[in-house]
């Protein structure tokens, strides 16, 4: 049942007990101290919204856009609080409330969610423009930590795969990944194929997964591409997935659908270490083990729960070295950097000390697998390599070639 005007499901709002057990892994209020940052505050204010006790104006609506979504809070929570379904029913409220900046901000989303980034060519011409724009110094400032230093050499096309047909697994491609990531799908689809199976990758209706639309609260446009990659990846075969981000969404997708179709798409999905770890061991070290600092994206650690795959994926051929921070969200979160860059930048810096105590230097990488952490580690100063690379390198050294699929 739900009530008010968030439509919020009154169960799930009433199981916060405001324990505050969840603050110290909330990224916002660690860098802020305020408890309106905090999920426990979040939580409240929705509760002021939904019993008429709040209007539906800011401050709320600040308060909500200033949750990175890392969902710290729900791997926290002793109570099982799904702050995730709570915080997503209230965005897709906020976006579709009147006026004329929520209906500029729909416009604009229509145009980022719908046209923009599931349309690769549409994508790597903007690319080109943004490589320009960078090279001219003309960058927007609150862009810089989320698209990486764009270069030639990163927006060649170098993946070699099989469009669609019946693989035995599938490579999910997804948008910006595809666009200035080919080094990871490069290095997955020969991770893949050296464990003797046949990849393909979907057709142009899998351009992207939606999950930054639904992180939005467009919902209706996430629904609506989720439905296009489910069509572009039919059959039985397992979905391979190297964005924590992506791989999340997908898995979500008997949720946002809400049919049996979608369920049975959604157990199709792994993410590639998952995937990995349950078909072959851990490649051996062959001389001294190369350390490297492992970042769990939040996608991984927090939704998936497959943090620990990567782990044992690379654990017998690499020294891995681990941050202090219980694995608290970089900053990056999708748009976030873009929409919050003030408050992004406070919780990178958190990170980034995190992470050079553990060790990552010029000579020590940072092992992550979601694309956004990868633009902001990599705008800290950190070089920064996907766990799919690392054990594509070890196994694979000619990796580019098809030997299959
Ligand atoms: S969300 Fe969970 S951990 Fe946080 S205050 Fe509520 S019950 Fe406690
Ligand atoms: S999702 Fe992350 S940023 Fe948002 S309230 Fe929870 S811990 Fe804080």
């Amino acid at each position: 049942m739900k009530s008010g005007p968030l439509g919020l499901d009154p169960e799930l709002l009433n199981a916060c007990v405001s324990c505050g057990l969840c603050l110290p892994h909330c990224p916002t209020f660690r860098v802020t101290g305020l408890e309106i940052a905090s999920p426990r505050g979040r939580i409240a204010a929705m509760n002021a919204v939904e019993t008429g006790m709040a209007p539906l104006k800011r401050p709320f609506i600040d308060a909500m856009a200033e949750c990175v979504q890392c969902l710290g809070c729900e791997t926290a929570c002793p109570s099982g609080v799904r702050f995730g379904r709570l915080m997503e029913d209230s965005r897709a409220t906020i976006a579709h409330r009147s006026g004329l900046r929520a209906l500029l901000s729909r416009a604009f989303g229509a145009i980022a969610y719908r046209r923009l980034l599931p349309n690769q060519h549409v994508l790597h011409l903007l690319s080109w423009v943004l490589l320009v724009a960078q090279r001219m110094r003309v960058m927007p400032k609150r862009f810089r930590s989320s698209v990486p230093r764009l270069t030639r050499h990163r927006l060649r096309r170098t993946l070699n795969v099989t469009v669609g047909g019946n693989p035995d697994v599938w490579l999910f491609t997804g948008c910006v990944m595809d666009a200035w990531l080919q080094k990871t799908h490069v290095a997955t689809a020969a991770a893949l194929r050296s464990t003797g199976v046949r990849i393909a990758r979907p057709d142009s209706r899998a351009g992207c997964c939606g999950a930054l639309a639904a992180h939005a609260g467009r919902r209706d446009i996430a629904r609506s591409l989720a439905k296009s990659v489910v069509a572009a990846m039919p059959g039985a075969a397992p979905i391979i997935v190297n964005s924590a981000g992506c791989g999340a969404a997908l898995k979500d997708y008997g949720h946002l659908l809400g049919d049996a179709d979608a369920e049975r798409f959604a157990a199709r999905v792994f993410d590639i270490s998952e995937w990995l770890v349950a078909q072959t061991a851990s490649p051996l070290a062959t001389e001294a083990r190369t350390s490297i600092v492992i970042q769990d994206p939040c996608h991984l650690r927090n939704v998936q729960r497959t943090h620990d795959s990567v782990r044992l994926l690379l654990g017998g051929a690499f020294a891995l070295l681990e941050t202090n921070d219980d694995g608290m969200c970089c900053g990056a979160g999708g748009g976030y950097a873009a929409n919050q860059p003030d408050l992004s930048t406070k919780i990178t810096k958190r990170k980034a000390k995190a992470l050079r105590d553990a060790g990552a230097s010029t000579d020590v990488a940072v092992c992550s697998s979601n694309p956004g952490c990868t633009f902001a580690l990599e705008a800290a100063g950190f070089k920064v390599v996907h766990p799919a690379e690392l054990y594509a390198d070890c196994i694979a050294p000619d990796r580019g070639e098809p030997r299959n699929g």
